[in-house]
């Protein structure tokens, strides 16, 4: 059988580096803002080339908290894409303003940038891009048009730590660049964990109050903060990871090239632009008859899974937007299959995936 994910494999390298690290936080008695998190921030900072860094305690917190930090009017609106997990568009949702769906790029499965600007109103206050499967958006147009229409940008990075654009990370392009460390990521930590980057001091400093029930001063609040915290034993792992981060998505987009120098052409390939370094949190192919082939490829000991299943429009939950039409984004949702691409599979694995997906 060949695993869609195995956790245990993916951090088994690593066993023995975090038994100590979880000896060192457990002897230390301090848990929660310390030292750990505070060398995290630090580093990961560094890694991105922004100059902040504030760990939270998941990525959908990560969203919502830079979100608030903006303090935008009742009723704004901010322009997310159609088809994202929906903790991006929950993040909008819980500061109470409005999500604007714009339709992805069929061949980036990215906002189409060339759409945004329609979708523009005194309303809007914001765009929230999302890096999804690991693959950066056309930041160039989309700066733009944050510029010339004075927009706050906010990146959701929690599928494309390292992922660049143009030789530039993600995350710092835009106000806010908010990760997730969630155990499946290209960083993961054993349990959740998210991050903020920012280049901007107030911005950073507001973030570090809000994440704390908005204290300033221990006892003194001056903000309606939360509880959000990345703790010291999800840090000092993350310290550990962080270092081998790049060697995780150098096996991750090694893989990808076999699938993408292998595949024979029925299957429907991710793009590969010599602008975009993709870091493939998911490789995904698009086929026609995706639940025939799901299925084929099960019966052949190999599991797939599918990112996603149902549009965001499509969710019970958002039901106000299903008077919305978004045929781009359901035709993703209907194709989409995601290959194995952990970083556990070996050549082997992805060569054996290829020669079965080729029968087909
Ligand atoms: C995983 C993910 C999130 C949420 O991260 P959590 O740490 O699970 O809260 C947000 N956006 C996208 C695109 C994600 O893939």
């Amino acid at each position: 059988m060949i695993e869609y994910e195995n956790l245990a494999k993916v951090n088994q390298p690593f066993f023995d580096k975090f038994k100590r690290a979880f000896k060192d936080v457990l002897e230390s008695g301090w848990y929660i803002l310390g030292g750990e998190v505070q060398k995290f921030e630090k580093e990961f900072a560094s890694y991105n080339n922004v100059r902040y860094c504030s760990g939270v305690a998941s990525g959908l917190d990560a969203l919502i908290l830079s979100i608030q930090v903006l303090e935008l009017e009742k009723g704004s609106e901010i322009i997310v894409p159609s088809n994202t997990y929906i903790a991006t568009i929950l993040a909008i949702l819980k500061n109470g303003l409005i999500p604007v769906l714009v339709e992805p790029d069929i061949k980036t499965y990215n906002i189409d940038s060339l759409k945004i600007e329609t979708f523009i109103t005194s309303k809007t206050k914001a765009v929230l891009v999302v890096h999804l499967y690991g693959k950066p958006c056309e930041m160039d147009t989309i700066l733009d048009i944050c510029k010339r229409k004075k927009l706050y940008l906010i990146e959701d990075c929690a599928q494309a730590h390292g992922a660049e654009y143009k030789g530039r990370k993600v995350g710092g392009f835009g106000d806010f660049g908010a990760f997730s460390f969630y155990p499946t990521k290209n960083l993961g930590c054993l349990g959740d964990g998210g991050a903020i980057t920012t280049n901007k001091s107030e911005y950073h400093d507001k973030i570090k109050m809000l994440r704390n029930y908005g204290s300033d001063k221990k006892y003194h609040n001056k903000y309606i903060g939360i509880n959000s915290r990345l703790d010291e034993i999800q840090a000092s792992f993350l310290n550990i990871k962080l270092k081998v981060l790049d060697h995780i998505n150098q096996h991750k987009r090694t893989l990808a090239q076999l699938y993408l120098d292998n595949l024979k052409d029925d299957h429907i390939l991710p793009l590969v632009h010599k602008d975009f370094f993709d870091v493939y949190h998911i490789f995904n192919i698009r086929h026609e008859k995706r639940d025939e082939l799901k299925a084929y490829l099960l019966k052949n000991n190999i599991k797939t899974e599918i990112h996603y299943p149902v549009a965001p429009h499509k969710q019970k939950a958002l039901s106000f937007l299903s008077d919305q039409s978004f045929p781009i984004s359901e035709e993703i949702h209907k194709t989409t299959l995601s290959l194995p691409v952990s970083y556990f599979h070996t050549k082997d694995d992805i060569l054996k995936v290829i020669e079965v997906l080729n029968k087909f």
